[in-house]
């Protein structure tokens, strides 16, 4: 089949590496730091990072949501990409995880971009609908617990402003979502999630096979 996306192997990968990824020595000390602790798998891949923030810099976002911070890697590649006005709200329940990245996002000079609430995502954007935020926002990333996933998504739909960006992690899911013996609770929410978006006419999706699986879905 020729017409269709790419296998990557390991030594195909390490040359997509090669000849794509550009870090800064912030960015490659946290992802190395991060790959030390015991939730390492939870941080996206590198040339993810850097995927979405070239899309930041496409759509020229200054507000930006995400959920799910773990320890920031994202987060940083997302807010070197914006503008220094730019405002990047980072929720996340875990001081322990986000207390890694903040160091690195100060030595990246972004750390005043960044607004981490420490609390119930669902809460943090409640409040943000609360207080006015309902389509004033450019992009948001959603990678946390799965089963929330779909809560996730009405709220950043109803906080993205029309033509705004909301990109989901994980919708491959290590193929599971593809196993119909896989019956984990995350992979049938994620199943859920990618059934949604699929029939949702509200927005414009691809899902792209970089990472774990990231679905960009654009608000019409
Ligand atoms: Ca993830």
């Amino acid at each position: 089949m020729s017409n269709r996306t790419i296998s990557i192997d390991d030594r195909l990968y390490r040359y997509l590496l090669e000849h794509s990824l550009r870090e800064t020595p912030e960015m490659r000390a946290l992802r190395e730091t991060t790959a030390t602790l015991a939730r390492a798998h939870m941080q996206i891949s590198p040339e993810q990072g850097q995927f979405m923030a070239l899309l930041v810099e496409l759509t020229g976002a200054r507000r930006i949501i995400e959920i799910g911070t773990f320890t920031g890697y994202s987060a940083l590649c997302m807010a070197r990409a914006m503008p220094p006005d730019g405002e990047l709200v980072c929720c996340d329940v875990s001081t322990e995880w986000t207390a890694v990245g903040i160091p690195f996002w100060e030595r990246a000079g972004v750390r005043e971009r960044i607004d981490l609430r420490i609390a119930p995502a669902v809460d943090t954007l409640d409040t943000l609908i609360a207080v006015g935020g309902s389509g004033t926002f450019d992009m948001a990333f959603v990678d946390a617990d799965k089963e929330a996933s779909l809560d996730y998504y009405e709220r950043c739909l109803q906080l993205l402003r029309p033509g705004g960006l909301v990109m989901f992690d994980n919708t491959l899911w290590s193929g599971s979502v593809a196993d119909p013996a896989d019956q984990d609770a995350d992979t049938i929410a994620l199943r859920e999630l990618n059934r949604t978006l699929h029939a949702d006419q509200r927005v414009s999706i691809s899902l792209v096979p970089i990472g774990d699986g990231l679905t960009l879905a654009r608000k019409r």
